[in-house]
């Protein structure tokens, strides 16, 4: 009996031979010019979502890459979800001459609005808002947080500040002012283009960098209906504002690097706790990103803290895991991706994760759907039943099951293609296409068949089974049954 499974849709006849190395927890990795010729390969390695930044790349870049993803997971009959970030409001500096500006301590700097390149002495930001918005003694970051400044002068037309930490300063990097509140635009125009883009081309979640208010989450929600909304938290206003962000979100990224820049980064590591668990209560998805394998963009081999740093993501509660630079441009997309899953399969594996106890929110809610996800996993734990068969229309219903972690394989089988490509991004779930039966028996009866004919399951094999009454409708998640399977399917 295979002990790990495939999520290959219901059009597949017969089940793939090797072992499949996907880990519960899902691998998420960028494409660009290093995998897009390779995405095949990512998917074999275990990757189950793709990622297109928008920060990155031509409209042809993206159309193109999406068309490369859905072939190669159609070619493999597997879900693959992708998820494209749209840029936001990222503020940046303009240019230098020569490319380049050193600046040592307690030099003397004027801030001014421009995009061009800048005279001596003076770094231009290619956005505006900051002459309102900054006070003396507001930090100012550049070159995304290498070089710090403190405003001394406000005037009409420019800032001018003192330069508290040296460095060097490239053309177009990134700038943040952590302690001041910048007006700005979220969604911008270039994200409206950008999200009509991925709208036609069917995207599945759209990732938002640096929102910090649910008002932006349910703007961008209105502009590309059905799609998951995927808040990036790596603004401090937005950590200040988490929970009304999660209420509004699908789920939330653990943006690490332009977090860093405006937290302490000694911070970093309780932050990403912190906001993990707050997800898990909402009942919403972490994808915990940046920096988990960076020495691979160059090297084979991951270091020892990057290891450690992927195990403790899985063991924090994360339901998937980041790849970027790593599979966008490294020199080893593959590899990147293949330690990743190794990583964590190992950490599901261990004692410590299999005996995690089922987290404290489980009684505070009181719904259906909760109630029965619930009744499932302890069920299948109970009784040592490997397999949870779920059934949802769109998705919900196995949210909160995999919020519990179960130890089974949870199937999740969905008629609807987009809840199926949704759910690839869950932990500890097997999102499968699979046809609107008329009753519950015959739910039941043509899923076990498959399970069968798949070779995830053999006749006499038992498992949980939960799904809403009436079938086929959006009815929320309210019945549980535990079957063997070959044994007569009768609810009545
Ligand atoms: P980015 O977002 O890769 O789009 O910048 C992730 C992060 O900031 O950590
Ligand atoms: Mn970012």
């Amino acid at each position: 009996m295979p002990t790990t499974m495939t999520e290959e849709s219901t059009r597949t006849a017969e089940p793939r031979s090797g072992p499949a190395p996907i880990p519960h927890s899902k691998i998420v990795a960028t494409i660009g010019p290093g995998s897009e010729d390779r995405v095949g390969e990512l998917i074999d390695a275990g990757m189950s979502v793709a990622r297109i930044n928008f920060s990155h790349g031509t409209e042809e870049d993206f159309l193109r890459r999406v068309q490369k993803i859905r072939a190669a997971a159609d070619e493999r009959m597997r879900a693959i979800g992708i998820l494209a970030d749209i840029q936001g409001p990222k503020m940046r500096m303009g240019r230098f001459p020569g490319g380049i500006l050193a600046l040592a301590e307690d030099l003397r700097v004027r801030l001014r609005q421009g995009s061009g390149v800048a005279p001596s002495g003076e770094v231009w930001l290619d956005f505006g808002g900051f002459l309102e918005a900054v006070r003396p003694g507001h930090r100012v970051l550049l070159a995304d947080g290498k070089v710090e400044l403190v405003a001394e002068r406000v005037e009409s037309d420019s800032i001018l500040a003192r330069v508290t930490r040296d460095g060097e300063l490239k053309d177009r990097q990134g700038v943040h002012f952590p302690d001041s509140r910048i007006a700005y635009d979220l969604p911008t125009a270039a994200d409206r283009t950008n999200l009509e883009l991925a709208r036609k081309a069917g995207i599945d979640m759209i990732g938002i960098s640096f929102v910090s208010r649910p008002e932006e989450v349910a703007t961008v929600r209105a502009l590309i209906p059905g799609a998951l909304m995927i808040s990036k938290i790596e603004r401090l206003a937005a950590l200040e504002n988490i929970d009304a962000l999660l209420e509004e979100s699908d789920g939330i990224m653990v943006a690490r690097g332009d977090l860093g820049v405006e937290a302490e980064l000694e911070q970093l590591p309780l932050i990403q706790k912190s906001l993990i668990q707050s997800a898990l209560r909402a009942g919403k998805f972490t994808i915990t990103a940046t920096e988990m394998l960076e020495s691979m963009i160059e090297s084979s081999r991951p270091t020892r803290a990057e290891v450690t740093d992927v195990a403790n993501a899985v063991l924090d509660g994360s339901d998937a895991l980041m790849l970027s630079a790593e599979t966008a441009v490294g020199a080893h997309p593959v590899e990147s991706v293949e330690t990743m899953a190794r990583i964590a399969r190992a950490v599901e594996h261990s004692q410590r994760y299999l005996s995690m106890p089922l987290p404290s929110f489980r009684q505070a809610e009181t719904n259906f759907p909760n109630a029965v996800a619930l009744a499932a996993v302890q069920a299948a734990q109970a009784l040592g039943i490997s397999r949870i068969v779920a059934f949802t229309e769109t998705g919900n219903s196995v949210r909160l099951i995999s919020r519990y972690r179960p130890a089974a394989d949870v199937y999740a089988l969905s008629p609807n293609p987009q809840t199926v490509n949704h759910m690839t991004v869950l932990a500890h779930v097997r999102p499968m296409l699979f046809r609107r039966e008329r009753s519950l028996e015959d739910m039941l009866y043509m899923a076990s068949e498959m399970l069968v004919v798949r070779g995830f399951a053999q006749y006499g094999d038992a498992l949980v089974f939960v799904a809403g009454v009436p079938a086929g409708q959006k009815s929320s998640t309210n019945v549980m049954k535990i079957h063997r399977i070959g044994e007569e399917v009768k609810m009545h």
